[in-house]
Order: C-alpha cells, then sequence, then structure tokens
C-alpha cells in the first residue's frame, strides 16, 4: 500500500518560525502569521516578545495583523516565553511571542501559543501556514476590527506564580549570581529569587538586543564572567538562560558549567521528591534521568525530539488518569505539570533553589555524586539517513531498538541514538553509557556499520 507523504512544515521548525530580520524575518510576514493566528483563534490574545532590536517593529505587525482580523490584543512588552505562556493559560484565548529563542541577534521569529499555554502543535502551524501561503484571513471590517491595550507590570502574575510553587523562604541564606544575557528575563528570574530569600547579584541584566556580552545561547564558554563571579564571592550557584528564558543552565559554586543532562537529572531528584509517577522526555536524554527516577518510583517515558512533544505527551498521560510528576530535554528546558505545560527557565532556577535547601549540600558535590555518565555525540553531514538507518537496524536487530524518532539501540550497560535532522541534511549519533571503555566500544561497532555509507 503507498501512503501519501505527510504534510511537512515549510515556515515552522520546531519551536516556531525563525529567520534572519529582513531576509525572511519581515514585518509582512509576521502581519501574515498573526493574521492567520487571529483567523483561527479568534477573541483576546496576548503578544509579548524578548530584547531584540527587531522585536519594536515585528510585535506591531503582529498587533496589526491580529486586530485585522478582529482580535483584541493585550501587549505584555519584554517578558520571557514562558511568563506570556503562563498568562496565556490564565486569562486569554492566545499568545503570539516575538522571539528567536537561543540565536543571535541578526535571527528573529514567532510562537504560537494555545488558550491552554501550551506551543501550537504540527498540525495547527501548517493550517497557519496554508492560510498564510493562500492568503485566507477572516479580515474586519470598521466595526469589528479589534483594539489594542498594553500590560506592562502583567509579568509580576508569573512571577508570583512561580513563587506559589515551592515553600516560601527557601532561599534564605543562599547568595545566587543570575546572567539573563541581556534578554528577556533580565528582570523576572531576579524578582522570583529574591521573593524566595536569595541574595541576588546580576550580570548582564540590562535590556539589550544586539546580546554586547554574550550570545543568546548559554554555552558555557558565554558564562566564563558569571562562572568567575561565581567562584570570587562564593555564591551557591550561577544561573543563565537563553534568549527568551525558557531555558536555564547552571554554574555550580566551583565555577564548573553543569551538564544540561546532570542539571535534568538533580531537578528531577528534588521535583519527585516523596512523589511517584511518571517523567517525560525524548529519546535523546540521558539515562542519568532513568536512574534518578528509579530512586523516588518514576519511571520514564520517551518522546520524539522537541518539547513540544514532551509537553503534549505528559498531558496525554494525565487525559489517561496517570501520575506525570516532570518532563524535559537535556537542554535546560524542564517543564513543571503542577505549573504549567512548557519549559520555563525561572521556575528552573526556583526549582534550583528548592534542590539545595531540600538536600542541604552543595551543588558541585551534588554534581559529583550523580552516577557516571559518558556521552558521545557525533554529527554527519550528509543526505543519507535513509541508508544509515537502514544498516544500523539490520546489524543490531538483536538489540532493543526503538524507533520513536530515528533508533535508539538500548542495552544493558549503554544505549545509542542516530538520529537524522528533520530540518537540513544531517545525521546525529549520541552514545552513552557508565564507563568510556563501553562507550567507546559501542560506538565503534556502529561506525563500522556506517561509515561505509559515509564514504
Ligand atoms: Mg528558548
Amino acid at each position: 500500500m503507498f501512503m501519501a507523504e505527510a504534510k511537512k512544515k515549510q515556515l515552522f521548525g520546531t519551536n516556531g518560525v525563525r529567520g534572519v530580520v529582513g531576509e525572511l524575518m519581515t514585518p509582512e510576514l509576521v502581519m501574515k502569521i498573526a493574521m492567520a493566528v487571529g483567523s483561527m483563534r479568534p477573541g483576546t490574545v496576548a503578544v509579548g516578545r524578548d530584547t531584540r532590536t527587531s522585536g519594536p517593529a515585528l510585535i506591531e505587525a503582529a498587533k496589526a495583523g491580529l486586530m485585522a482580523v478582529g482580535c483584541d490584543v493585550v501587549d505584555c512588552g519584554i517578558l520571557p516565553t514562558p511568563g506570556l505562556q503562563y498568562l496565556v493559560k490564565e486569562h486569554f484565548d492566545a499568545g503570539v511571542v516575538i522571539t528567536a529563542s537561543h540565536n543571535p541577534g541578526n535571527y528573529n521569529g514567532v510562537k504560537v501559543i494555545e488558550p491552554d499555554g501550551t506551543e501550537m502543535d504540527d498540525e495547527n502551524s501548517i493550517a497557519v501556514e496554508q492560510r498564510v501561503f493562500s492568503g485566507t484571513f477572516e479580515t474586519k471590517g470598521w466595526e469589528e476590527v479589534g483594539s489594542s491595550r498594553s500590560a506592562p507590570d502583567m509579568y509580576q502574575e508569573y512571577v508570583d506564580g512561580v513563587v506559589a510553587k515551592v515553600p516560601a523562604g527557601i532561599g534564605k541564606g543562599m547568595t545566587v549570581v543570575i546572567d539573563p544575557g541581556c534578554g528577556a528575563a533580565y528582570w523576572t528570574t531576579a524578582a522570583i529569587l529574591s521573593a524566595l530569600g536569595c541574595r541576588v547579584m546580576t550580570l548582564n541584566a540590562q535590556p539589550d538586543g544586539r546580546f554586547p556580552a554574550r550570545n543568546p545561547e548559554p554555552s558555557e564558554e558565554g558564562l566564563a564572567p558569571m562562572a568567575d563571579l561565581v567562584r570570587s564571592i562564593g555564591a551557591h550557584f550561577g544561573v543563565a538562560h537563553d534568549g527568551d528564558a525558557d531555558r536555564a543552565v547552571f554554574i555550580d559554586d566551583k565555577g564548573r558549567f553543569v551538564e544540561e543532562n546532570k542539571e535534568f537529572a538533580l531537578v528531577a531528584d528534588a521535583v519527585c521528591h516523596g512523589k511517584s509517577g511518571i517523567i517525560v522526555t525524548p529519546v535523546s536524554s540521558s539515562r542519568l534521568i532513568e536512574q534518578i527516577g528509579e530512586r523516588h518510583s518514576c519511571t520514564v517515558d520517551y518522546t520524539a525530539v522537541g518539547s513540544i512533544y514532551v509537553a503534549r505527551r505528559m498531558r496525554a498521560l494525565l487525559d489517561e488518569g496517570k501520575s506525570v510528576i516532570f518532563g524535559g530535554e537535556g537542554n535546560g528546558g524542564l517543564i513543571y505539570p503542577n505549573h504549567q505545560f512548557c519549559r520555563d527557565g525561572g521556575m528552573t532556577a526556583a526549582m534550583m533553589v528548592h534542590l539545595l535547601s531540600l538536600k542541604k549540600e552543595s551543588l558541585s558535590s551534588l554534581v559529583d555524586n550523580l552516577p557516571p555518565s559518558v556521552m558521545l555525540k557525533h554529527k554527519f553531514h550528509t543526505d543519507k539517513a535513509p541508508a544509515m538507518l537502514q544498516a544500523v537496524r539490520k546489524k543490531f536487530s538483536n538489540d532493543e531498538i526503538n524507533g520513536i524518532d530515528g533508533l535508539r539501540i538500548d542495552r544493558a550497560d549503554a544505549w545509542a541514538l542516530i538520529r537524522p535532522s528533520g530540518t537540513e541534511p544531517l545525521v546525529r549519533l549520541y552514545i552513552e553509557s557508565q564507563t568510556e571503555n563501553v562507550a567507546k566500544a559501542f560506538e565503534k561497532e556502529i561506525m563500522d556499520c556506517i561509515n561505509p555509507i559515509l564514504k
């Protein structure tokens, strides 16, 4: 039987539309996307943005498009993406965020938020694209065009919402350094951690869309100044965000970057404390999550790679009556189901304070006491993904293989994932084991299988 090829997204990627400003990303495109979104989700729509220089022009285009199709617009100004998601979930019929997340300053983009605060799924994103390409909008006349108002202080409700999810005053006696990278969390994370009782120091906390201090991607290299500050003032930890602060990464009290899978495992230890149920994460995440889950009678449920798949799987499991405790990706994007179904960097910062107050141990010792993990990563620039997957499936047919996204091979002492990119001719390979020897041996088996195809 022949199956029609599934419809693919053309503008939208894993998390919204992104592009270089003045090339793909123009006010015209943003206005059309907003007209499409407003046609599909009529009512009152909240808009917000990160700090990019192109943000003011693009958010006005979004507002014009929404009003033109009859939506009333509430402009929440600069705030983290999870901040707008929280406000939409509480008050609005949809949301539009102007942000390019971790991409450099010459990029911008659009994330569309559903009434429940989640990012729009693939099917609806394709419907938005079809309206943009065909110009199908519910344009209104003078009696029905929408209105616009500003709500620059509404972010405070998000800050209060995060603070309410952890015990009061748990940050007393803790010193923390925050590096929002001149991005959308330039004020909110400091407000959250101060409200918890922490003594807060900041750097790069002025909103500046030229990103003069570091790239919006919070890499180990870019966070070196924060690591120095953490060490020199004896802070308990440092926390940094990407441009729209749905992710958080950490520097420990010794000034060391905490690898994001380790961060996920440690935060899982705090979130799962005293609970049992399910942790949802993509097939690319470290087995550390399973190991920490076992301490709390929590099992891991694997999804395709992408936070929207994790968030939607969490909701689906809850709808089935299952107990879902936590979710997230191994990149600092963590999802707290008792808070909201999206990644939240501010909430992750608060949860780190909660972890340290529960454990009464330094972050560096918590990191050092995690089970050992060696992860090897490779990228192959190739268009031969189908042949590679076929060869791997054949060679490892006696192993446990999972095809949720690419191929994941699970053995007792190691696992590997070989996964083609959805957007470019690229194949990624991850291998993890507790020991380097086992990881290297498994790597050799896989390379022996795929090398002849790559040649
Ligand atoms: Mg982001």
